[in-house]
């Protein structure tokens, strides 16, 4: 839901970060940004004006003229810094995430930490950002290529990993030298604004990094602003394919990483604890909302008898606020999430599930107004059932089941999306096959939840992405720099003049 409201709350306002200065937006449109475990208003995020957003986007271009030129030293050093601010504040920023967008303490760490891997990376653009060089390509001719910066680059981030995802962003952004302007989520921007404070403070100049806020016409005014060179987006199918598709036709360089509906395969040759031990984990962790949550589980041959096992774990999973001791399912982002994942739980029941377990309405005693869904498990799920073809983006596992591999792979290929799968198995050929045959781009083999660590890039294949080039690692230094390519001959003063060339041959 991104329809502002004009509400007035007292609480305090999240800032725009323009020209190196966090200013408070002249908008009329805010929105409340709600701990979803209490419904306590922390912030209220406006909704940038058009002047604001060109205001921003003018200060990265004003920025760039002199960041593009930057010694790679110094724009090393300020990412070394910044991982160690980082580091400093990481319980805070922990704190931060948990109270805005409810996952647990411990995994709100580790989204502060998978986004602090790619702030070490950036440190390392020195070795990263390398052309190519060919010597004698003709006759004292010489042949090089230099990776140089786009201009003012944007990132469009989620709500589910509100630290994580913008630092996949402009950290990698700005390491290769071009400016930047981050909208973040507007349900939970106050992680994303201190990580910002934090770069700002680790020495980035004013106008390289700049955030305005909003939802809908922010981010067509991003895919249709001529100043900005390229997009990154993370988020929902719907909305990253009109982003691909408008800011494409704008002339603009896109990335979208989008939804998911991610497979494991178990074969029953699986260590059995372990297994179960890892499904039930990547389904409920972070209450089902990672775009690489296990959503599906494929049960294979006699690994279907397992159901009453996986149900009694995920019995066992504690089901509190982000902030409470030993809490494994945290609450969901809003009450309309919530309202939409009980929806799809009735029409998995109307459409002829069978509800093993049933996270309806759970007691979550001090947190009665939270948004909470506990683990909820179907078996006996299809294609053409809603909890099936959409993603649920809740804690709901869905079980299916299979005779052979073989079959197994063919009903994860006929799904639409191809973000993250895993398979749980302890033969290497039946694992090697899986690798092979598959068609998703993150694939972990007894490992549920494979998102590659920043030297490999985030991929994903089918409805999960559209453009060639992924978040981090290498690609991202090929999606965030254009190559030119240099030939050049310096002539010895001895050299004798060959006279005219007319043809295309270097001579
Ligand atoms: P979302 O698509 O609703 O929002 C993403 C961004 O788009 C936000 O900044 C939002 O303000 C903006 N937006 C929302 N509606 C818009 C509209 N109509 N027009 C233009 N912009 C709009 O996604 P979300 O609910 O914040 O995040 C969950 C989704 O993100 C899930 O589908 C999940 O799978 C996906 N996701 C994918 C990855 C990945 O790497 N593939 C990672 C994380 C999340």
């Amino acid at each position: 839901m991104n329809a502002p409201t004009s509400t007035a709350v007292l609480a305090p306002t999240v800032k725009l970060l323009i020209g190196g200065k966090f200013v408070e937006s002249q908008t009329t449109q805010w929105r409340n940004v709600v701990n979803p475990a209490t419904q306590e208003v922390l912030a209220r995020v406006p909704f940038a004006t058009p002047e604001e957003i060109n205001a921003a986007v003018a200060s990265a271009k004003e920025a760039f003229k002199t960041w593009k030129k930057t010694p790679i030293g110094t724009r090393s050093r300020i990412f070394l810094k910044l991982q160690q601010l980082i580091r400093e504040n990481m319980s805070e920023l922990a704190a931060l995430l948990t109270a805005e967008q409810g996952k647990t303490l411990p995994d709100a760490e580790g989204d502060v930490f998978r986004g602090l891997e790619v702030v070490e990376h950036a440190a390392g653009i020195g070795n990263l950002q390398l052309g190519e060089l060919a010597n004698n390509v003709a006759n004292g001719v010489d042949t090089y290529t230099v990776l140089q910066p786009l201009g003012v680059c944007a990132g469009i981030t989620p709500f589910n990993f509100p630290a994580m995802i913008p630092l996949w962003m402009f950290p990698m952004a700005i390491a290769t030298g071009n400016t930047f302007v981050l909208k973040p989520s507007e349900q939970d921007p106050m992680v994303t604004m201190r990580l910002c404070e934090l770069a700002l403070e680790a020495g980035t100049p004013p106008g390289v990094l700049n955030v305005v806020h909003g939802g809908e016409d922010a981010v067509n005014a991003i895919c249709d602003h001529a100043d900005i060179k390229a997009i990154s987006f993370v988020g929902s199918t719907k909305v990253g394919t009109h982003v691909y598709n408008r800011a494409s036709l704008n002339g603009k360089r896109v990335q979208c990483m989008m939804g998911a509906k991610n497979h494991a395969i178990v074969v029953p040759d699986a260590n059995k604890e372990q297994t179960l031990n890892a499904l039930a984990g990547a389904a409920f962790g972070a209450a089902g909302q990672r775009c690489m949550a296990l959503s599906v589980v494929i049960l294979v041959g006699e690994s279907q008898k397992w159901i009453p096992e996986l149900v009694a774990k995920a019995k066992t999973l504690k089901v509190s606020g982000g902030t409470e001791k030993g809490t494994d399912v945290g609450p969901l982002i809003s009450c309309a999430a919530r309202d939409r994942v009980v929806g799809l739980i009735e029409r998995g029941i109307a459409d002829g599930a069978t509800l093993e377990l049933d996270g309806r309405n759970p007691s979550v005693p001090g947190y009665e107004k939270g948004n909470f869904v506990g683990p909820t498990i179907f078996s006996g799920v299809k294609p053409g059932m809603s909890i099936y073809d959409q993603e649920i983006f809740g804690p709901v596992l869905c079980l299916a089941a299979a005779d052979t591999l073989d079959e197994a792979i063919e009903f994860i290929n006929s799904n639409p999306n191809g973000n993250g799968t895993a398979i749980f198995t302890q033969s290497g050929a039946a694992a090697r096959k899986f690798q092979e045959e598959i068609d998703v781009g993150q694939v972990g083999i007894n490992v549920p939840i494979p998102v590659p660590v920043p030297i490999f890039s985030f991929t994903g294949s089918r409805a999960s992405k559209l453009g060639d080039l992924g978040p981090y690692g290498k690609q991202v230094v090929m999606f965030y720099t254009q190559t030119k390519t240099v030939t050049a001959r310096w002539f010895d003063d001895s050299t004798v003049s060959q006279g005219v060339n007319t043809t295309i041959s270097l001579k």
